[in-house]
Formats: structure tokens, C-alpha cells, sequence
């Protein structure tokens, strides 16, 4: 199998420097093997994704002097394959409804004892579906709801011992065990969206033969829902690396930064990729 990547960036702002190490990190990997390197847009957000960013990601990265596969995969036009795997994990009986409020579900986890549940983010969600006529009832007031994966169904139907000994591989770490319940009854299809990341990621990858996830160790956490997920699909579970992320001088993750800067501005006052390049480590293009 040849060695396939991507980079996955979302259209929501103009890329910066840690972008710019991200797509290298990936790009130069397959490069050095003579492998696959793909561009996908995931622009599913449609609260926050512009047009114009889109065509800055795909400017920029050429700018840099990557190349990808054409066509380009942009999530906003698969709906239907995220809609088939939401089907096939809630005819499993794994997916319920979730009428709460966002405030509602940070009330709720407050409330909750501390314990077992606690993810990297604190507390996480663990819900139930609602007794059936409450549901009938705000179905039919037409309250908006999300579909969450159920943890407890998971495991149930992964059967004894549930999703222990699941495991991903991460480069240089060897196998890690998936730890979903770091991260709760996520949301699968958002009420405002209809598909989450978590669940188009996992279908994209095995979609376009991704068989090396490499991305920022932000995404570390990810990995494990997402292991999870590809064990309930019935998809392979592609190799990880989760690179260190670049930060400022102030030791702030560039993205946290209110105005990191962009790679336009980088190249409006003049720098070139190749300058670019060599500052994060890459050769030339
Ligand atoms: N679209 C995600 C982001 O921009 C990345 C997803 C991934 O690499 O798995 O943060």
C-alpha cells in the first residue's frame, strides 16, 4: 500500500506558520517515501467557514510549494457519506438524541461527582437517551436536538471487556490504548450542522486510503474517539503521528494567539517559502 497523508486544514481563517509546519510535516513524509499526499477541506462548520479562506489555504500551500492530489475532497459536498454512517451507527442503537442546551450540558457536568468521567478538559458528557414520550413530546414541539455517541452502548456492543485492548498505533510511542471515555458522549451530528468532525474525519480517512495520520498533538485527544469510531464503522485504523506545535516567542500556541500571523502577511512583507521553510526545519521546495 502506498504510503498516503493529508493535510485537513478548515477553511475558517488564513493559515499561519503552524499550519504551514503542519502541512509540511505531512507533505515532506510522503514525499520522502514516494507516497500519497492529499489536501482535504473540512468546511462542514458552515457558522464559521468563508469561501475566501478556502481559496487562501489552497494559494498559500502552492505558495509553500506544495502540490496535491486533484480533485480536492471538500467535506461540504460528501454530506451524504457522513449521513450513511450516521445511519449505520444509529441503527446499531448507539446514537441518542441530545435536546440540552450547551449550558445546559456544562450545568449538568458541573453537577456531576468528580470522578472516573474526567477527561483533559475536565469533566466530560455522559447521557442517556430521554424516556420515550419525553422525546416523542419535544420531537413534536420541534426542538432541535444532536445525536451523541453512547459510550455505554459502545461498549456493549464492542462486547466483553468493550474497547479495552483497542488501540492506536502513534509513531515513535508504539500501540495507545484508546481511552474514549476521556472524552465523553461526543457529538456526532451537531444541531446546527448535522455531521461533527469526529465522525467525517474517520469516514474521509478511510474513504481516501489515508493510512498516516500526521497532525498537531492538539488532535492527540481526538484520536482516541476516533479509534473508537472506526472499531464501531468497521474501518481500518490508519498509523498516527502528532507532532509538537510550534509557539511563539511568549511560549503561546500560535493558534491561541489572537493574531498570529498569517502566511500573507509573511509573504506581503516579503519573506519567501523558502526562508519559511528552512525556518521550520524543511528543505527547500
Ligand atoms: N480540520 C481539523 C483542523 O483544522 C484537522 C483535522 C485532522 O487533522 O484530523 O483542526
Amino acid at each position: 500500500m502506498t504510503f498516503t497523508t493529508r493535510f485537513a486544514p478548515s477553511p475558517t481563517g488564513y493559515l499561519h506558520k503552524g499550519h504551514a509546519f503542519s502541512a509540511l510535516m505531512a507533505y515532506e513524509a510522503a514525499r520522502a517515501v514516494d507516497g500519497r499526499f492529499i489536501l482535504r477541506i473540512e468546511d462542514i462548520d458552515t457558522t464559521r467557514v468563508r469561501p475566501e479562506f478556502d481559496a487562501a489555504i489552497l494559494e498559500d500551500l502552492a505558495w509553500l510549494g506544495l502540490r496535491w492530489e486533484e480533485p480536492v475532497r471538500r467535506q461540504s459536498q460528501h454530506m451524504s457519506d457522513y449521513q450513511a454512517a450516521l445511519d449505520e451507527l444509529r441503527e446499531a442503537g448507539l446514537l441518542y438524541r441530545c435536546f440540552r442546551t450547551r449550558r445546559e450540558v456544562l450545568d449538568e457536568i458541573g453537577r456531576a461527582p468528580h470522578g472516573p468521567g474526567e477527561g483533559p478538559q475536565g469533566q466530560v458528557f455522559r447521557g442517556a437517551p430521554l424516556p420515550a414520550d419525553e422525546e416523542e413530546r419535544r420531537l413534536e414541539a420541534g426542538e432541535a436536538f444532536a445525536w451523541r455517541l453512547s459510550l455505554d452502548a459502545a461498549a456493549r456492543w464492542l462486547g466483553e471487556g468493550g474497547w479495552t485492548g483497542l488501540v492506536f498505533q502513534e509513531e515513535g510511542r508504539g500501540p495507545i490504548q484508546a481511552r474514549p471515555e476521556r472524552l465523553g458522549d461526543v457529538v456526532l451530528a451537531r444541531k446546527d450542522v448535522g455531521v461533527a468532525y469526529h465522525l467525517a474525519v474517520v469516514v474521509d480517512d478511510a474513504l481516501q486510503g489515508v493510512d498516516h495520520v500526521i497532525r498537531g498533538e492538539d488532535l492527540l485527544e481526538a484520536a482516541h474517539i476516533q479509534r473508537l469510531l472506526q472499531a464501531l464503522l468497521g474501518l481500518p485504523s490508519p498509523a498516527y503521528r502528532h507532532h509538537r506545535l510550534l509557539t511563539a516567542a511568549d511560549g503561546q500556541r500560535l493558534a491561541k494567539r489572537d493574531k498570529a500571523e498569517t502566511l500573507r502577511d509573511l509573504r506581503a512583507r516579503g519573506v519567501t517559502a523558502d526562508q519559511l521553510r528552512a525556518e521550520l526545519g524543511f528543505p527547500r521546495a
